[in-house]
């Protein structure tokens, strides 16, 4: 591996700005591996290299002439294919979107642009961001670094691989119900989802516009922080966007872990689980301890009605925010239709792969009339619960720790044929969401065959500075996440 791929991003960063390393030469590597290695992976959808170099190059001429060049000035970064990139072909991994262009670049991809971040390409996911594995991608799966073999969480499958294994400094994901936190915790990353409305999603392709939110995935805790500053704040084009300062979280990343209660939620170590990742989590329980923390003890009653509220919520909201796809405005259209109603038809028959109908067929079941109550109207009632369960929680702790995931990442193919296994994929993720919650996955161990295993906490509303405290202190007192994975 080339010296610059190895480095962090605030390593790479720091040597940019000492003018050690160009932008050009940093970019040229990352180009280099991608060619390189993948191939294999399947993280990428499509990489703009010249775009990249040229970005590059303008910001080395701009640090040469003495300009300020952004906060991430030459830091080679890549998106999700969610992500609405002018000029750039954002498909969202599915057959309906191929070809569109867009006119226009949203929040996310315009802000790392203005910090002076370099846009390799674009990345792979599930299809609309609906899948735990990656491979639900309408252009073929993602692999996992660590071994080729498995999946690499879902639904921002190609982010998660694609940092862990340095094929960019950084990468943006999406997590609705746990796309960012999963896949990072079976890639052996840090993952964030920060509360609901901190990042604009204007130019993110919605999916259930109630629990989307953006975050950083990166292979450090400080390197989350960064690129969270870069992202985060109000957007007058975000209705949801909170209208609050952005704190300086890089701050908060070297605080220790002294003095914090950490709680720990007795319906998060589910019967079931890994017991390869219940002894790692309670391992890195004992490690707060030593650094500090005292653990406290708590319930979350409501937790397991996370899965089918998620699953009632997020569909009907998908069913909705799909709509739009109907080939008159974006990408695909089916040719040789006799009238407009069979141009709808085919145009989504064809378009769409099988969990995006599924989803939209449960949505729009949930929405029918005389349903709606008996459905979503309750699936809102107990998500009202479920927040409640953790405001209640947090008047006695400053942070939740529990597994990200109940297991370490499994072979392709084992649970695709089963949707109902895959979703369980999801059960210890999904409750931050609804109760619009931030919440990270740091590394905190690997199996016996060398997967990696990650520690979510979950933090009170605009709390991510104590998530970056405590992942900070505990990732300085481990060496996880400097272990990377064996691809040469
Ligand atoms: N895996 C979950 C789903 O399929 C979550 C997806 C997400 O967070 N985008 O809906």
């Amino acid at each position: 591996m080339s010296s610059i791929v190895g480095l962090s991003l605030s390593e790479l960063l720091e040597g940019l700005e000492r003018k050690t390393i160009s932008a050009r030469e940093a970019t040229r590597a990352y180009l280099d591996r991608i060619a390189a290695l993948d191939p294999r992976l399947g993280c990428y959808l499509r990489v703009d290299e010249r775009g990249a170099l040229a970005s590059a190059e303008a910001i080395d001429a701009g640090r040469l002439r003495g300009e300020a060049v952004g906060a991430l000035g030459g830091v080679p970064v890549a998106l999700k294919d969610i992500f609405v990139t002018e000029g750039l072909e954002t498909t969202c991994a599915s057959k309906i979107l191929r070809g569109w262009i867009p006119p226009y670049q949203g929040t996310p991809a315009r802000k790392l642009a203005e910090a002076g971040a370099v846009l390799l390409g674009k990345l792979n996911m599930d299809e609309f961001a609906m899948g735990s594995s990656g491979e639900n991608s309408a252009f073929g799966p993602t692999r996992n670094p660590w071994d080729l073999s498995c999946v690499p969480g879902g639904s921002s499958s190609g982010s998660a691989a694609a940092v862990a294994a340095s094929l960019c400094a950084a990468a943006l994901g999406t997590d609705t119900g746990g796309s960012i936190r999963q896949p990072a915790s079976f890639c052996g990353i840090v993952g964030l989802k920060p509360t609901y409305g901190r990042v604009s999603r204007y130019g993110v392709v919605a999916f259930a516009s109630s629990l989307d939110q953006v975050g950083p995935m990166t292979r450090t805790v400080r390197d989350a922080a960064l690129v969270l500053e870069a992202i985060a704040g109000h957007d007058p084009k975000d209705a949801t966007s909170l209208a609050l300062p952005v704190p300086r979280y890089r701050d908060a990343v070297g605080r220790g872990a002294a003095g914090l209660r950490v709680g720990v939620p007795a319906e998060y170590f589910v019967a079931g689980m890994d017991p390869v990742v219940e002894a790692a989590v309670r391992a890195a329980l004992g490690v707060l301890e030593g650094l500090g923390a005292t653990l406290v003890e708590l319930s979350l009653p409501h937790t397991k009605y996370s899965l089918p509220t998620y699953y009632l919520v997020a569909p009907a909201e998908a069913s909705s925010n799909l709509a739009r796809f109907d080939g008159v405005r974006f990408g695909h259209r089916s040719e040789g239709v006799r009238d407009l109603g069979e141009m709808y038809e085919r145009t989504r028959a064809e378009g769409f792969g099988p969990e995006v109908k599924r989803r939209i067929i449960l949505g729009t079941y949930a929405l029918r009339e005389g349903y709606y109550d008996a459905y979503y109207g309750k699936a809102l009632r107990v998500r009202r619960l479920i927040a409640d369960d953790f405001a209640r929680a947090f008047e006695r702790c400053d942070v939740i720790a529990c597994p990200t995931s109940p297991t370490t990442a499994f072979p392709l193919g084992a649970r695709a044929g089963d949707p109902v296994e895959m979703y369980l994929a999801d059960v210890l993720t999904l409750a931050c969401n609804l109760a619009g919650l931030p919440g990270l996955s740091v590394p905190c161990g690997f199996s016996p065959s060398g997967l990696p295993i990650g520690l979510q906490l979950l933090g009170p509303a605009l709390g991510e500075e104590v998530l970056l405290q405590a992942a900070g202190a505990y990732e300085a007192a481990t060496d996880h996440s400097r272990r990377r994975p064996p691809l040469g």
